[in-house]
């Protein structure tokens, strides 16, 4: 794997650029594997990563019907969080943001983690109760969090509008200064580049038809657009068509599978520091590094796998952004994109083992998975190699929809971009 570096790139600046290798193989699919891992998002390519990483576990295929980060991990708005209200989601999330920490390091590729400040607002009594509890709870679990009076918010975020006429007044807002964005893509080509490098096998173009299962039940492999592939395990991170795939196997997911939107603007010289998300309005916006205005809008009403959603959500996301930021009135907007997303009744993702044996699933992220990369992938790494839990997502089973022990983040926040 060629290292990046200054000297490499002034190097390669020298020669026409004619030393740079290609970051990972497009590999054919071998006969027999130990782990199969459905799905090349961040979530399936980082669990590759950590499997050989720590687990010494190379013979893996990352098995995708796309290419590579084509799914939600390429179409989000990139928001970086873990100030989440209960117990086990910070834990999990907070874990996932101290990995964040040293990711770009630790893969040799630019993830551009920035952590520039993720505020949340409140436009009513029940937000602002709500967000103080948020800070209050945050605080107990070590989570930074904190809140601001309207002038504080704008002080901090200068086109935020606190006029009290607004249709959506400002009442406050909670404020992590940990949390942030990252480059979607990047975080995609850096894991599959430092599995590749450890001798993961990258199939892309290749949907998984179906989950085999032995006369014991067990899984064997799957069915392929090339061919039956065998895997001792099968873990499978599909997000939006995750209940797809898992139906194939005879198992019933709790899933919803619904679009969600963005948009970008033109590209701007930089004016917005930040990350502002309003749950109440259903609107979120930061400013990427090439000068876009980044929206995200909320969920469509309707289940549908079309990945376009509806222009009525967009133009009630761009009327609230209008609102919340007069400045941005004007502005021209490029284009606009959607993705599946896979959402649980309580808005909990689940991380674990299922009731197949040997056959493991990771999704219902919903609207806030990409956040949680590297640490969904790294717990999941740990449950395929070990057969168990590990104990940040002991908490995240399939099992609980069955036995009520549920981690009601929907009633927490509503949203959780
Ligand atoms: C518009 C939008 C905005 C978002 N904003 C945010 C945000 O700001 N912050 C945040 O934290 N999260 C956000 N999310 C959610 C986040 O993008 C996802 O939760 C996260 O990226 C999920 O990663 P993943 O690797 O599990 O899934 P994906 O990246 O979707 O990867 C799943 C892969 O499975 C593949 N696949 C599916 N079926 C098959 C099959 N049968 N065979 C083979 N391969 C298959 C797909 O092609 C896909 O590449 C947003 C999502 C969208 C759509």
């Amino acid at each position: 794997m060629t290292r990046y570096s200054a000297f490499a790139v002034v190097k390669n600046a020298l020669t026409g650029h004619k030393g740079w290798r290609e970051q990972w193989p497009d590999a054919e699919p071998k006969k027999e594997y130990d782990v199969i891992i459905v799905g090349a998002g961040g979530h399936g390519l980082g669990a590759a990563y950590y499997l050989a990483r720590e687990h010494g576990i190379t013979n893996v295929a990352v098995i995708d019907k796309g290419w590579l980060g084509g799914g939600n991990t390429g179409r989000n708005t990139t928001i970086i969080r873990s100030n989440y209200l209960y117990d086990e989601s910070a834990k999990l999330y907070d874990h996932a943001l101290d990995l964040w920490d040293g990711l770009s390091q630790e893969l040799n590729y630019n993830v551009m983690f920035s952590r520039r400040g993720v505020m949340m607002l409140a436009h009513n009594v029940h937000d602002v109760q709500s967000f103080q509890r948020h800070v209050h709870s945050n605080r107990l679990n070590g989570v930074d969090n904190r809140w601001l009076s309207p002038e504080e918010a704008k002080a901090f975020c200068p086109p935020l509008n606190i006029s009290k006429d607004a249709r959506y007044p400002v009442m406050g807002a909670a404020l992590q200064m940990r949390a942030g964005t990252a480059r979607h893509d990047a975080v995609a080509w850096g894991y599959a580049r430092a599995a590749a490098a450890r001798g993961v096998d990258i199939i892309q173009n290749c949907p998984v038809i179906a989950i085999r299962r032995g006369p014991d039940g067990a899984v064997t492999g799957v069915d392929t657009a090339k061919g039956f592939i065998g895997a001792k395990k099968v873990a499978v991170s599909a997000a939006g068509h995750t209940s797809v795939v898992m139906q194939s196997a005879g198992v019933r997911m709790p899933l919803e599978s619904f679009p969600l939107q963005a948009l970008v603007s033109e590209p701007v010289k930089p004016v917005f520091p930040c990350v502002v998300m309003s749950n109440t309005v259903h609107a979120y916006i930061s400013q990427s590094d090439k000068g876009e205005l980044v929206i995200g809008s909320g969920t469509d009403q309707y289940t549908s796998y079309s990945q376009r959603g509806g222009l009525p959500l967009i133009e009630h996301t761009v009327a609230a952004i209008c609102e919340v930021f007069p400045i941005f009135n004007r502005m021209r907007m490029l284009r606009k994109w959607g993705g599946i997303v896979d959402v649980t009744p309580d808005r909990s993702a689940i991380i674990g083992k299922t009731p197949v044996k040997n056959l493991f699933v990771n999704c219902g992220w919903g609207t806030g998975g990409f956040k949680a990369t590297p640490g969904a992938a790294h717990t999941l790494a740990h449950t395929v190699a070990t057969g168990e839990p590990h104990p940040i997502n002991a908490p995240f089973t399939l099992d609980r929809f069955r036995t009520g022990r549920l981690i009601d983040e929907a009633a927490a926040a509503a949203v959780a971009h």
